[in-house]
């Protein structure tokens, strides 16, 4: 495992740094476990305001989980017709929660509360389409609030391009590597490294191009320093507090959203 500096500290300190650059998320109201199954479902690989409204939809539309158990593929797929792989999380969506009613028909999923995090990780990976990412942000991001750093997208490349984890790092690789550096810290605090980890990857280390001048945890980045990109010290953005960011999209010269 490439995760070689796996101090608490080390964790702490990439999100002191990242927030110097971004606003602290606010708190939001928390979903049902199986709610935030749905929400997370649906969400890889979309952007977020995306995939809100096709879960709205979706709710909309089946106000009663055993209906969206049993809704024709079809159906759902026109709902979330605009989220990344529709027709594939449309039937993953339907077979989850069709293996959660028959043995929970009332899809109430506390029960994962009394389980410690690893078993109730498995629980929710022994359903169909359900992989790290969404049973993680099942537990951590629902009114469950248990431990469990989510890892998607965004965050993996972060991880991996900083050094936590090796680049090509799996999204199980990188939570196992990231729970064992933050092993005593609570469900908010891994929510809150993850969303700002995740501001950083939609703004300024993307996909595509990564700003390394811009960025706040460059000074111990591997990828920066391999680059040549990363100062001893110094830069930095300046807060706009109506931005959470500090400044502005250099590349494209528009406000960054907070999502
Ligand atoms: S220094 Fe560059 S590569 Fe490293 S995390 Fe920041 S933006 Fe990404």
């Amino acid at each position: 495992m490439a995760f070689d500096f796996g101090a608490v500290e080390d964790m702490a300190s990439v999100r002191d740094g990242l927030t110097s650059c971004f606003d602290r998320p606010d708190p939001v109201r928390a979903r049902a476990p199986i709610g935030q199954l749905v929400r997370s479902s649906i969400s890889g690989c979309t952007l977020d305001d995306v995939s809100l409204a096709a879960y709205r939809r979706l709710v909309e539309a089946y106000p009663e989980w055993p209906a969206l158990a049993e809704a024709p593929a079809g159906d759902v797929e026109a709902l979330i017709g605009d989220v990344t792989f529709s027709d594939v999380k449309a039937r993953h969506l339907g077979d989850a929660l069709r293996a959660i009613g028959a043995s929970h028909p009332d899809f109430d999923l506390e029960f994962l509360g009394r389980l410690s995090v690893a078993e109730a990780l498995a629980w929710l990976e022994r359903l169909p389409g359900i992989g790290r990412k969404v049973s993680a942000s099942t537990l951590n991001f629902s009114t469950l609030s248990m431990p469990a750093f989510v890892v998607d997208t965004h965050v993996l490349r972060v991880l991996g391009r900083h050094g936590f984890v090796r680049s090509k790092a799996d999204t199980r690789t990188a939570y196992d590597a990231a729970m064992a550096a933050m092993p005593r810290w609570r469900a908010a605090e891994l929510a809150e490294l993850h969303i700002l980890m995740k501001r950083l990857g939609q703004t300024i280390c993307r996909h595509g191009r990564a700003r390394c001048t811009d960025c706040p945890i460059r000074r111990r980045c591997k990828a920066a320093a391999a680059s040549g990109r990363s100062p001893a010290r110094g830069g930095g953005r300046r807060r706009d507090p109506r931005l959470g960011l500090r400044g502005k999209d250099a590349a494209h010269d528009i406000p960054v959203r907070m999502l």
